[in-house]
């Protein structure tokens, strides 16, 4: 463990420097306030820390004081070395900050334990702020798995809820367009029979990239189940989300033969938002216009009643 020392008294220094070497410290010893604030105030400090209550430059309290308003989850472990004469030091080394102290002339044992103790409770310290970055970490990736589809990394329905809701509200407040496209992978079960099930999955993963690709980062690409996805678009008509829903109609017909022999397609329905709308209803239309799709040979982007149910 890195020791830090600062004491202005050259024999008092050079003892406790070759005292807690021969502990097996690796020791930084420096002679006043200034030099010690600047090695203490760097991120990669050395994490104990024996400072002498009076000295050259910012005098110990002060440094105590300055480092816990500064310090993060890598606190230091402070030992502040008092004159046994000076009433009350050791209160006030501890209120200002101090975890611990020691008087002067001090008795190499107890400053053999007390730095022991240091060591313990930095590294439990340490050990905390590990588990707390791994729980962390482990959080992060429980809220990315709860919001995404594990196949093909689109959102899956519950974000697209929590999304959706939103993107209604705010189209509904500042009177903005909102539409939404339906998808259906076309006789996605053919594909699983003749080319095997992860041939159908490397489709799937296929398709979803494309639409991340082709649509804008703003609009939300769901996989909303099985071969089915959703794309909902906020700030955009009717108009421009066929436009969309074409052009990915038409890329995907292109693209589908790199996994599978022949081409797949998929058919697409579009509604835009109508005044005073709500959400279950836009899906319904949107689902709707799928169903015709379908219904009229597939491969097919239909848009239901453009023109009269605009809401701009
Ligand atoms: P249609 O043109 O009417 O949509 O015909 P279809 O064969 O695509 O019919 P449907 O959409 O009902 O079929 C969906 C199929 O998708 C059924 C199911 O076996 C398959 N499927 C669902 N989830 C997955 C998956 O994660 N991977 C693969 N490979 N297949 C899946
Ligand atoms: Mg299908």
């Amino acid at each position: 463990m890195n020791v830090l020392i600062a004491e202005d008294d050259a024999p008092s220094r050079k003892m406790l420097q070759s005292l807690l070497v021969k502990w097996g410290y690796t020791v930084t010893a420096l002679r006043d306030g200034d030099e010690a604030w600047s090695i203490l105030s760097q991120p990669d400090h050395p994490d104990l820390v024996i400072l002498d209550w009076i000295m050259p430059g910012i005098e110990g309290p002060e440094i105590v004081k300055r480092l816990r308003i500064k310090e993060n989850s890598r606190p230091h472990y402070i030992i502040i070395m008092t004159s046994a004469s000076s009433e009350n030091a050791a209160a006030y080394a501890l209120d200002a900050g101090a975890d611990d102290f020691i008087c002067k002339p001090f008795n190499v044992n107890e400053l053999r334990a007390r730095i022991a103790v240091g060591c313990r409770v930095t590294s439990l310290h340490q050990a905390l702020a590990d588990k707390l970055h791994k729980l962390e970490a482990a959080t992060e990736t429980i809220t990315r798995l709860a919001s995404t589809d594990e196949l093909t990394e689109l959102h899956n329905r519950r974000s697209f809820n929590d999304f959706f809701a939103l993107a209604l509200s705010a189209a509904r407040r500042h009177n903005h367009p909102l539409s939404l496209i339906s998808i259906d992978i076309d006789n996605f079960k053919a594909v699983n029979d003749t080319f095997g099930h992860s041939v159908g999955d490397q489709l799937l993963k296929e398709f979803a990239s494309l639409m991340l690709k082709m649509a804008r980062a703003e609009d939300f690409a769901v996989r909303w189940g099985g071969d089915e996805f959703m794309i909902l678009l906020p700030q955009t008509t009717g108009e421009a989300a066929y436009t969309l829903a074409e052009r990915i109609r038409a890329a995907f017909e292109q693209n589908a033969s790199w996994v599978t022999p022949v081409a797949v397609t998929a058919s697409f329905g579009v509604a835009q938002l109508r005044e005073g709308e709500q959400g279950d209803t836009l899906i319904s239309r949107a689902d709707d216009a799928l169903y015709i799709a379908k219904h009229e040979g597939r491969n097919r982007v239909i848009t239901v009643g453009l023109g009269e149910d605009l809401c701009r």
